[in-house]
């Protein structure tokens, strides 16, 4: 199949009958995702394994009973249709039972990150003013103190019963009706990733998983028998939905580890378990490429598709998954409001071209608009906006928040806040967030590009860019630079770093400032945070 293929066949009744979704009356993820594959006693939803080497397998079945006895547990404990639950855990089997009993009570599901401080958890606890939150000890020490009103499931050591939270859960029954909710009541606040300042509760309805089913068959390219492992956190959009719960709705098996990101390791555990399809961020592809070739030929490795997304992916390491996989890293772009809306597809033939994100999603409308609206011309850049009267956009607005909802919508479309432009065959390249692009002597310079260029170098293993103010210029490219470990730092590298981009690039877009650290600020999610080193910078000038 070609891309034009796929858009021109590609209606959302088709994925809609796909599997006789009845979208108006009855949908829920919960059911999607789990229940309705639990006729099969022996599918097998998860592979689930931690640091330690504990290892357990999950049916559908064993799934579906569990999270039934932990929805019945949560309106013992008078939880109820459109209250918010939070859950604070890591790649745990109880947090996973835990989002699909939320769903199935019709309550709301609240993410959180385990790398969260104190202040964070307790400003969105607060903000969704959460009902419950689902945890353990260690994490619920942060919030000790803390004026929340939330209840505390504790998912180790004994509660206030005396019961560990499995002889909890078994105390209640293994049928439960799932709540009949639409495809447009809400399912989960997802907060931003916070790259660009306070994190904004973006809230989902139900129909979240109709949108991300096309991106898993087309973009990720899942298929009946893959086996799929996603390695983000599921603090976060990207690691919730389209790496753990939505692929659940192709009946598909996953795999999911609880652990720290380590390159070895990861190869380890696609080979052990014969993965077929990988998905996680540009940090950790960067982390395998700096890693080098020969950690990659002591595996075996059966994985066909690999997919990025949350940052864009750098040329560099496209091309070095094709020289060492035979296969490049599909890249993906999206958003929490949005859903991956611009992709290249896994199931197609189309060519990748290295560091574009690709072509639009089939089914959604995409535009690259001016300030004033208009779409701009070919090769230019323009914001990246969605039609919001689409069928797949599943966005209700920031939790109570109508005011900032309403600044990020004109019209039809919502603004995403990212600059691309397109090239003469339809395909998207990201220059950078319109906050991020840097002005120097009337030059508007996109920050990506320039820190692609700084990878290319043997020697660099992360860099971002910013633009520092300049009493003559405006601004000047100012980039930080992570070293790979092999190298040491020094004013001549920082020179040859300066000289090697202005030649690869442009005159006007070199870095006249190479600053070398020890690592970048970062979301927990792992994007680089831009703003806080120009928020630094300011610091350091006053
Ligand atoms: P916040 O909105 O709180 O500042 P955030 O925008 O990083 O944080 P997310 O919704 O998790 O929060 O991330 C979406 C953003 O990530 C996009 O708007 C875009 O800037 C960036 N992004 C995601 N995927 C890609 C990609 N493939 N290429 C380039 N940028 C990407
Ligand atoms: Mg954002």
């Amino acid at each position: 199949m070609n891309y034009a293929e796929l858009r021109d066949d590609f209606s959302w009744e088709k994925v809609v009958k796909t599997y006789d979704w009845n979208v108006h009356e009855k949908l829920n993820i919960a059911h999607e995702c789990c229940d309705r594959w639990a006729d099969d006693p022996n599918r097998i939803a998860i592979y689930w394994e931690d640091e330690k080497g504990n290892k357990d397998v999950w049916t559908y079945f064993r799934l579906k009973e569990q999270s039934n006895r932990m929805a019945n547990a949560l309106r013992s404990l008078g939880v109820k249709r459109g209250d918010r639950v939070a859950g604070l855990l890591g790649k745990d089997m109880e947090l996973i039972l835990t989002v699909l009993a939320t769903w199935k009570i019709g309550a709301i599901y609240v993410p959180m990150f385990t790398a969260f401080g104190p202040e964070a958890i307790t400003y969105r606890l607060k903000d969704a003013d959460c009902k419950i939150l689902v945890t353990n000890q260690e994490q619920a020490k942060k919030i000790e103190g803390q004026q929340v009103s939330c209840e505390l499931l504790l998912t180790d050591g004994l509660s206030g019963n005396g019961l560990t939270f499995w002889e909890f859960i078994q105390q209640f029954p293994a049928e439960h009706e799932t709540e009949s909710t639409t495809m447009m009541d809400p399912s989960v606040i997802q907060y931003t990733s916070g790259s660009t300042g306070m994190p904004k509760g973006a809230v989902w309805a139900h129909k979240i998983f109709i949108s991300t089913y096309p991106y898993l068959r087309y973009a990720m390219g899942m298929e009946n028998n893959d086996r799929f492992m996603g390695g983000a956190d599921m603090g976060w959009a990207y690691g919730l939905m389209n790496c753990t719960i939505c692929p659940l709705s192709l009946g598909i098996s996953i795999v999911v580890y609880k652990g720290p990101f380590q390159v070895e390791k990861y190869y380890q555990l696609l080979e052990q378990y014969k993965v077929t399809n990988f998905a996680y961020a540009p940090t950790a592809y960067r982390m395998m490429m700096a890693a080098g070739s020969d950690l990659v030929k002591k595996y075996s490795l059966k994985v066909k598709q690999f997919s990025s997304a949350g940052e864009p992916l750098n040329a560099e390491v496209v091309r070095f998954f094709k020289d060492n996989f035979g296969r490049e890293i599909y890249d993906h772009y999206g958003s929490t409001e949005t859903g991956m809306i611009v992709n290249n597809y896994n199931v197609t033939d189309m060519m990748v071209k290295p560091g574009s994100m690709g072509l639009p999603a089939p089914g959604y409308n995409i535009a690259l608009l001016d300030e004033q609206g208009y779409p701009v011309e070919v090769g230019e850049a323009g914001q990246i906006a969605v039609d919001i009267h689409a069928f797949p956009y599943f966005f209700l607005g920031y939790w109570n928040d109508p005011k900032k909802t309403a600044e990020k919508i004109t019209g039809n479309w919502f603004w995403t806040g990212d600059l691309a432009s397109k090239d003469n065959d339809g395909y998207f390249w990201f220059q950078g967030r319109a906050d991020d692009i840097i002005s120097s002597a009337g030059y508007r310079i996109g920050p990506f590009e320039v820190e692609s260029t700084l990878l290319e170098h043997p020697a660099v293993a992360e860099a971002a860019v910013i633009g520092k103010p300049d009493p003559v210029k405006g601004e000047i490219v100012k980039a930080y630079v992570v070293l790979k470990s092999s190298h040491k730092s020094s004013s001549e590298l920082a020179d040859e770093l300066s000289v090697f981009v202005k030649a690869k690039l442009s005159k006007h877009q070199y870095p006249r400032e190479v600053e070398f650290v020890e690592t970048l600020p970062k979301t927990p999610s792992g994007k680089i945070q831009r703003y806080i080193l120009k928020q630094s910078l300011e610091t350091a000038n006053k």
